[in-house]
């Protein structure tokens, strides 16, 4: 079977040559175990990087054809990088495994992934066992962010990253995925098909920093629920019920209260009312302006990604314009 690894990156200099290193030993013992063909590739995708990155790249390249490099026009984020990368590859790989390029999710999950995929699944999460290394917040940040998806009603593997791999055919079903708001971890359950998990454990990053602070993985999340699922919607719906129900309920009271003879004194509760209902009004525009945000940009059709150079061995794959 011909693999290929889609490795999004974006100023990973630091750590680029290591993962290079240790992808390349991983690709020689299987292919020399003949779990893979020698036709593999490693393929960086350079999201736009401001440092050295894509030298790197290229130089890794012309060193070894194992290397090919995609290069994005701009900076468009992970999700983006990788979809590119998947979508770029499909056509000449059997599957492809999604990886990060700072290697924290470990690669002897690799093994598993080809077993399982030769069992006959079309995508095999990785799924982290154990985040020892990870700091408390970041576990707890990252594990939350899976508990408040899957109650906002996104499907999701719980602790599965973008660690996967997919076959051929489930590349072709994503690409069928037309949705300009990416969230692969929310579209690749819905492709369905035979899927299994393999666990691993994950571990610190070897250099470089995150490039996902908690500003990122907040608008992710947020990014997840309101592609995925119109259950915020929905629950503004009933919270609007809910307090309609309650000022119809203060209507007859207080209407009882007059012709019994009992006066309203005081307009606290009144004002206190208006500022709450006034808040969950805005609240709830909010909400629905998101919502018609999302409507707005899909319905103009931008390329997600523009792919300005793309390097590789292989003679039917043409983007290469630069040679
Ligand atoms: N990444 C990317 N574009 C971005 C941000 C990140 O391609 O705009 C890549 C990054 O190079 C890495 C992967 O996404 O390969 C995951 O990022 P990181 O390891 O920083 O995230 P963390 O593991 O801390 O969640
Ligand atoms: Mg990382």
């Amino acid at each position: 079977m011909i693999l290929h690894l889609v490795i999004p990156c974006y100023n990973e200099q630091e750590v680029l040559e290591t993962t290079a290193d240790a992808l390349q030993k991983k690709f020689e013992k299987l292919i020399s175990d003949k779990k893979i063909s020698d036709k593999s590739r490693i393929v960086f995708v350079d999201d736009g990087s401001k440092d050295d990155t894509w030298s790197i790249i290229e130089k890794l390249h012309e060193k070894d054809p194992v290397f090919s490099g995609i290069k994005l026009s701009r900076n468009r984020g992970h999700q983006n990088a990788l979809l590119a990368g998947l979508m770029t590859v499909k056509e000449s790989c059997d599957a492809a495994i999604s990886l990060d390029a700072d290697l924290q999710d470990n690669i002897d999950a690799i093994d598993e992934m080809i077993d399982k995929y030769k069992e006959g699944c079309d995508i095999v999460y990785g799924v982290r066992s154990a985040r020892k290394t990870d700091t408390f917040f970041k576990r707890f940040t990252a594990e939350s962010f899976y508990k408040i998806l899957s109650k906002m009603g996104v499907e999701v593997t719980y602790n599965h990253a973008d660690y996967r791999l997919m076959s051929k055919r489930a590349l072709e079903k994503l690409s069928e995925f037309k949705e300009v708001n990416l969230f692969l971890r929310g579209i690749v359950p819905m492709i369905g098909f035979r899927s299994d998990k393999v666990y691993y454990e994950r571990q610190k990053r070897m250099a470089g920093e995150s490039k996902y602070p908690l500003k990122k993985m907040l608008a992710f999340a947020f990014e997840g629920v309101t592609s995925l699922s119109i259950k915020p919607i929905r629950f503004i719906t009933f919270l609007g019920i809910g307090i309609f129900t309650v000022s119809i309920i203060m209507l007859i009271y207080f209407l009882i209260r007059h012709f019994t003879g009992g006066t309203i004194h005081g307009w606290t509760s009144l004002a206190v009312s208006v500022w709450a209902i006034g808040g969950l009004q805005l609240l709830s525009i909010g909400v629905i302006g998101e919502y018609i945000g999302k409507i707005y940009l899909e319905t103009k059709h931008r390329p997600k990604y523009i792919i300005e150079e793309y390097l590789s061995d292989n003679d039917n794959d043409n983007a290469d314009h630069n040679k």
